[in-house]
This record gives structure tokens, C-alpha cells and sequence, in this order.
């Protein structure tokens, strides 16, 4: 059979990333990010037969001109002949869409009106979308959706106690994010644990930049910790996850600040990177409060893992039993201090781990590193390029 690929994009508002995918072999063949568009000094990075290469755009900057930079590169190495479609990454699809959906002039419409649930991430989707559309108009193109997984959540969980009418008339609900990631790594965890996902309980927790928690009884996502924006839930690389509502009245009506400085601040310069006055890299704040003995360092990731610890064991109420925690994303994987932190303080779930097999559990190792009788603590590396392109292929080969 001729090899199928497909073209997997992820367009932030001054970033596109992307990868192409041999749907046979799940392999990478090519992965690559473009940054800082829309700036002077954006660039095109590459990631090809174990090299990388990167290329200014300076003469032109924006998407277009990355996926441009993108079609030539695929152009002159022969890759172009094998995309048979491309999935793209959207990150709202508000209650309409439940599943990935063949993009056509009505889609782009919905996902246009969807924008204003979702400003800070949907318009650059669309972005991406419409460049690869006007670059690609041959091949069929899917929205594989954020917020999809969760629409399983029963409205106990979904609504917020609020004025019906806000959820009526203005969509004003809890959606959740991440929903790709929680249900590759669900779906891996059935696999390591040898069981049927219909008979498993578990939670998954994805801690990268952005972090959020999810319930998924018999592989349905019940509850998760992020809300109508992904600004909701623990606490994140810069976003501070939930706080008193309160507090934005306050700083708006006594304080001096503007709406948008407020938002800026919740979303850019709190989280972990507030918290230390450092950095938002766990990375570095491990350094920090481990070698260096930085006191906001550690305070930063003890308000980390305990926010991250008391949404987790909320999680649980959704669940019928816990078979197992997951752990995934750029710090759920790589780090075992974080980790041990955050299993700590969840003794009275009966939750414990070997410091030995979590030491061992980083840089893509999937592994179970509970002790009996804990139930499973497995580390699971995500894979949510991998999900778009099956996800997508599927769809067009139904
Ligand atoms: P994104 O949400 O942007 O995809 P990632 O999933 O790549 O982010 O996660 C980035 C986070 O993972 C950063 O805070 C980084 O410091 C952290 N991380 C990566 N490797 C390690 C490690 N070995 N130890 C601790 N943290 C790590």
C-alpha cells in the first residue's frame, strides 16, 4: 500500500505548529514550529531526518507565509504526494460540536461565531485554517476539537451556579480543555493495565504550560478542572487556575486597574511564574527551590502540587472507584518531585508510590509506578498530534 500521511497543524495566535503523520506507522516523519509571527523576527523551525533546520520569514510573517515556508520544504523532500488530509487543532467547539468534523464553508462559519467563546485561541485557529485551506484546497481538512471529549459531563458538573439565563442565552458553562490529551492517555492506561476502558475509573492529569485535571468513568470524561476558558482550575505555568471572583470586582472598582490589565495579569503573570517572581518553567523553579534553595521557588510549586492534589481528590467524586491516576504533559512526564509532591497529600485515598520506579519514569518512559495496594499511578507520555491525525483519518476513510 502506498504510504497515507497526514499534515497535523496547531496554530496559536503567533505560533503554528505542526507535524506530519504516517497514519500506518503513527511515526513523525516531519514536525516542526513556527514562531514569533506576525513579528519581524519570525522563524520556521523544522525538524527532518533527525535534523533541524531554521528559516527567517522575515519578508512575509504571518501564517500564510509559515505554511508557505511549510509546502516548500514538504515540496522539495517529496512528502507532499502522501498528505491525504489535514487535522487541525480547535480549541472550542462550544455544545456543537462532540466530535472531529470535515471542515466546509458552514463549519468555518460555526467556528467563526464560536470565536467569541473562545478569543484569546479560536481566531487563530481559524487562521490556520484558512491558510491551509487556500494552500491545500484539494485535500479534505478536520477540526478535531478541545472541548469535544468533555461534552459527556452530566450538567451537575458542567453548570455553574449562576442565573439560568446565562447559560441560556450566552453559553456560559463549563467546556474544559485538553480533551484529546486526557483521552489518548485514558485509552494508553487501559492498554498498560490490561483492561477494557469501560470498566476502568480513572483521573487524568495533564501538567504542561497550560494543566488541567479530568474524570473518566468508563472512558468518558465526567467532570474536569478547567471551565468555560481555560484560565480555571490548578494552578499553570501563568494562569492562575480559580480564584475568588471576588478579587477581579475588587482590583477593577478600588484598585486602579482596567479589565484588560486584569486579564493579562490572570493569564500572563500569575501561575507559577507569579507566584516566584522567577520563571513559569517547572524546570527551573525545581532548580531554583532544590539546588539553589530559592524560598519562592518552593513556595511556587507547593501551591503548584497542592491546588494540582485538592483537584484531583475532587475528582474523585465523580468516580465510582479510582483504578488509577495518570500522570502526562511536559511536567506530568519528566518530573518526580512534582509527582511526589502531589501523590503525598493524597494519603487518604490510599495512593502511594515507589520513589525508586518515579525517579525512573521521565522523558517518554510510560510506566506504573504505584505500590500495592494503591490503586495504578501510571506516567504516560501524551500524544495529542497523534490523536489528531487518527482522528482524521478515520473520519475520512468513514
Ligand atoms: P505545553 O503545554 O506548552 O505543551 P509542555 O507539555 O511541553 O508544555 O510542558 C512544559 C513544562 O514541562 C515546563 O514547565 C517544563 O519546565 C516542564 N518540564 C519539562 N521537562 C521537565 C523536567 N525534566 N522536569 C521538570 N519539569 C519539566
Amino acid at each position: 500500500m502506498t504510504k497515507q500521511t497526514i499534515l497535523v497543524i496547531n496554530c496559536g495566535s503567533s505560533s503554528l505548529k505542526f507535524a506530519l503523520i504516517d497514519v500506518a506507522t503513527k511515526e513523525e516523519s516531519l514536525s516542526g514550529l513556527a514562531q514569533r509571527l506576525g513579528a519581524s523576527d519570525a522563524s520556521i523551525t523544522i525538524k527532518f531526518n533527525g535534523e533541524k533546520q531554521t528559516f527567517s520569514l522575515a519578508a512575509s510573517y504571518n501564517h500564510q507565509a509559515a505554511l508557505a515556508a511549510l509546502i516548500e520544504f514538504l515540496q522539495t523532500n517529496s512528502l507532499t504526494q502522501s498528505i491525504v488530509a489535514i487535522g487541525h487543532r480547535v480549541v472550542h467547539g462550544g455544545e456543537m460540536y462532540h466530535q472531529p468534523t470535515l471542515i466546509n464553508d458552514e463549519v468555518m462559519a460555526q467556528l467563526k461565531s464560536l470565536s467569541n467563546l473562545a478569543p484569546l485561541h479560536n481566531p487563530a485557529n481559524i487562521q490556520g485554517i484558512e491558510a491551509a485551506l487556500a494552500a491545500f484546497a484539494d485535500l479534505p481538512q478536520v477540526a478535531v476539537f478541545d472541548t469535544a471529549f468533555h461534552q459527556t459531563m452530566p450538567n451537575k458538573a458542567f453548570l455553574y451556579a449562576v442565573p439560568q439565563q446565562l447559560y441560556k442565552e450566552h453559553s456560559i458553562r463549563k467546556y474544559g480543555f485538553h480533551g484529546t490529551s486526557h483521552y489518548f492517555v485514558s485509552r494508553e492506561a487501559a492498554t498498560m493495565l490490561d483492561k477494557d476502558i469501560e470498566a476502568l475509573s480513572l483521573v487524568t492529569v495533564h501538567l504542561g504550560n497550560g494543566c488541567s485535571l479530568a474524570a473518566i468513568e468508563a472512558g468518558q470524561s465526567v467532570d474536569t478542572s478547567m471551565g468555560f476558558t481555560p484560565l480555571a482550575g490548578v494552578t499553570m505555568g501563568t494562569r492562575c487556575g480559580d480564584i475568588d471572583p471576588g478579587v477581579i470586582f475588587h482590583l477593577t472598582t478600588h484598585c486602579g486597574y482596567t479589565v484588560e490589565q486584569v486579564d493579562t495579569m490572570l493569564n500572563k503573570e500569575s501561575g507559577l511564574l507569579g507566584l516566584s517572581g522567577i520563571s513559569n518553567d517547572c524546570r527551573t523553579l525545581e532548580d531554583q527551590a532544590l539546588e539553589q534553595n530559592n524560598p519562592q521557588a518552593k513556595l511556587a510549586l507547593d501551591v503548584f502540587s497542592f491546588t494540582i492534589a485538592k483537584s484531583l481528590a475532587a475528582m474523585t467524586v465523580s468516580l465510582s472507584k479510582l483504578d488509577g491516576i495518570i500522570f502526562t504533559g511536559g511536567i506530568g512526564e519528566n518530573s518526580d518531585y512534582v509527582r511526589e509532591q502531589i501523590v503525598k497529600q493524597l494519603a487518604v485515598l490510599g495512593v502511594a508510590i515507589d520513589p525508586e520506579l518515579n525517579a525512573q519514569a521521565i522523558r517518554g518512559k510510560s510506566l506504573n509506578i504505584a505500590t500495592a495496594p494503591s490503586p495504578a499511578v501510571l506516567v504516560v507520555p501524551t500524544n495529542e498530534e497523534w490523536v489528531i491525525a487518527n482522528q482524521t483519518h478515520q473520519l475520512i476513510q468513514g
